[in-house]
């Protein structure tokens, strides 16, 4: 008995352990498939978070562009490499459209860059990142902008191929199939409710989910805000009236002002004058001390100007350290007074580090020296020049335009197109010319070395000192033809600049030894046009100067250049500097020929009387050069 009850008991034992083991079993697998869950979960939050980690480092790298003020164009490709990069898309570009003569365009403005976006160009209509494609009705373009709804397609190359129609589209499919991308998604911009845009991506899914496309519509908002700031920052900029450094007005403001107060002294009859200052040695002050020490420099003056300004002056700053006063209602004594005033007070300063700073000031007014604005401003400039020249730290007057000579205006001209960069030379060719200018002075022969030296700059073979015989040639030619003064000092003045657009000309085709093509001759004959268009057209007191020489190639018998015009339609001094340029060049050597001696140029100057040159002048010149010596 003893032994069934054990047998019984001990089956039930087993069967406990029996049930036991099936019900750890269970509990085991179900932690185990518990388990599972959680590890598949964990994977994907873990992936959500590194997606979302990377979004959020891309939208904060957007801000950091935006908010670092970079330009927009490289916010925006800023953002569309990262949508590329980053967050996986095969390429993306933002599109602008815009109506011109009615008709809509559409211009990339930002596109990846890489070969992809090479590929992607070479398949699509010509010049597709450089330039506008009109959108043609059919395209759906308008629709899609107006529904400014996200739009998804898996036939990507027929989607492109209807707003780029010059597209290729089979070698479009061939390049979209070969990269594998699947399908192509557009999401319209907008700025102020007026949608002018999309950005476009293309992707290797071929499905998108709402997380992503809510994501991309974060994205199109960056992009949204970032061309509003810049719209907004370039809106602000172009009404600013006001210099960022100093404080004082800008040059845009200035002329306006001047514009008004020119009206108003016409209408009352009241003169006004206006004071050039430019601040003294500032180069060496930012090689010495370093630019921000330049600045302070030109803190102070405006700080100076401000303190001695009247309520209704107008003190800008139209340059980097040149300033402009004008004073409304007041004559030259009173001006003369501001200004040295202001000369003082700019002296008196003592600044840290720097220590004391000067200026050069000129002054001019209306209806004194001229009744012409513009010659207003030129002749404010070169009275401020002339304090240069005669030492710095000085106030100058202006002289009226009539009582100008014709060295000043030659010196007045220089001294422009260097201060101004007219030419482009070299930092220290500029600064010697115009050490040497200064030094030498306004007389004939200082004005004469200045023209020698610009004229060595591109022709290697002038001989220095010809200019002033060409110069004292004119002379006696236009007294041979009763030529007034006034025109006889406007020759002289032409025949020291005549050729100085060839600075701007490539020394390869000036100096070249083979035969030059037909495009290098039209380059060299353009030299008189980019001398009195180009170089000297701004310039005041040159316009009676500019057809000079402008039209110092055209030939008697209308075979010259620009205009091709001939005999007396060619103004005479033109045709006296073609004459007497022909006669110096002649007895120089050429790459294609040997220098002549004096002879063999009036032999070639006899031979062109009537074809080249005017046979009256080729008389005259040649009696002058039998009895003087040239
Ligand atoms: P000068 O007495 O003949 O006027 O001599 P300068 O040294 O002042 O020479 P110049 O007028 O020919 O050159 C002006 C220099 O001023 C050139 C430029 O580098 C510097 N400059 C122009 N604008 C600024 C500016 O905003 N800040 C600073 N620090 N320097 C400037
Ligand atoms: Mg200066």
């Amino acid at each position: 008995m003893d032994f069934i009850k054990k047998l019984k008991e001990f089956n039930k034992q087993i069967n406990d352990l029996e049930s036991g083991i099936y019900l750890g079993e269970k509990r085991y697998r179900e932690i185990y498939e518990l388990n599972q869950k959680l590890e598949a979960e964990i994977e994907k939050r873990t992936k959500d978070l590194e997606t979302a980690n990377r979004q959020m480092l891309t939208l904060q790298h957007i801000l950091d562009m935006m908010t670092a003020a970079k330009p927009l164009s490289g916010v925006l490709n800023a953002i569309v490499s990262s949508l590329q990069g980053e967050l996986g898309y095969l390429y993306s570009c933002i599109m602008r459209t815009y109506t011109e003569n009615g008709q809509l365009y559409l211009e990339v403005i930002a596109h990846s860059d890489d070969e992809l976006s090479t590929k992607i160009e070479s398949v699509m209509p010509l010049s597709f990142y450089d330039t506008k494609v009109a959108i043609t009705p059919s395209s759906g373009f308008e629709e899609y902008l107006s529904a400014n709804k996200v739009y998804h397609t898996n036939n990507v190359s027929e989607c492109l191929y209807r707003f780029f129609p010059g597209a290729d589209t089979r070698k479009l499919e061939q390049l979209f199939t070969s990269i594998g991308c699947r399908s192509c998604i557009l999401i319209p911009l907008s700025s102020d409710k007026v949608h002018y845009g999309s950005l476009i991506l293309l992707s290797k899914r071929e499905d998108t989910t709402d997380a992503e496309l809510r994501f991309l519509a974060l994205f199109a908002r960056q992009i949204e805000l970032a061309v509003t700031i810049s719209n907004l920052f370039h809106a602000v900029k172009s009404q600013a009236v006001s210099d960022p450094l100093t404080g004082l007005y800008n040059r845009r403001y200035f002329e306006d002002c001047i514009k008004k107060e020119t009206i108003r002294a016409n209408r009352q009859n009241q003169k006004f004058s206006v004071i050039g200052l430019d601040l003294d040695y500032l180069k060496q002050i930012n090689d010495k001390y370093g630019h921000n020490y330049g600045d302070i420099a030109i803190k102070t003056i405006a700080d100076v100007l401000k303190k001695n300004a009247r309520s209704i002056d107008v003190a800008a700053r139209i340059g980097g350290e040149e300033f402009n006063i004008i004073l409304p209602g007041i004559d030259s004594e009173g001006a003369m007074t501001a200004a040295e005033r202001i000369r003082k007070a700019i002296e008196n300063q003592n600044m840290p580090v720097i220590g004391k700073i000067t200026a050069s000031l000129g002054v001019a007014t209306y209806f004194e020296q001229t009744d012409d604005v513009d010659e207003l401003l030129e002749l404010t400039d070169h009275a401020m020049y002339q304090s240069k020249h005669d030492g710095r730290n000085r106030v100058t007057l202006a002289k009226p335009t009539k009582d100008i000579s014709w060295q000043e205006v030659a010196f007045n001209t220089f001294m422009d197109i260097l201060a101004k960069h007219r030419v482009p030379l070299d930092t220290d060719i500029s600064d010697n010319i115009s050490r040497k200018l200064e030094t030498l002075g306004i007389n004939n022969d200082g004005l004469y070395t200045i023209s020698d030296t610009l004229i060595k700059l591109y022709n290697p073979n002038y001989t220095p000192g010809i200019t002033k015989s060409k110069v004292l040639l004119a002379n006696s030619l236009a007294k041979r033809f009763d030529m007034p003064k006034d025109k006889i000092d406007n020759l002289k003045v032409a025949i020291l600049l005549y050729d100085i657009g060839n600075i701007l000309l490539p020394k390869q085709i000036l100096q070249k030894k083979d035969p030059l093509t037909e495009a290098e001759k039209d380059r060299i004959k353009s030299h008189p046009v980019i001398a009195a268009r180009e170089i000297l057209e701004p310039i005041t007191g040159m316009n009676t100067i500019l057809p000079i020489i402008e039209n110092h190639h055209e030939n008697w018998d209308g075979s010259g250049y620009p205009h091709e015009l001939a005999g007396e339609e060619i103004p005479i001094e033109s045709q006296m500097i073609l004459l007497i340029d022909a006669y110096f060049a002649l007895q120089e050597p050429r790459s294609y020929r040997k220098a002549m001696d004096k002879e063999q140029a009036v032999d070639v100057i006899r031979a062109g009387s009537g074809t080249k040159w005017n046979p009256k002048l080729v008389e005259e010149f040649i009696s002058i050069i039998e009895t003087e010596e040239f």
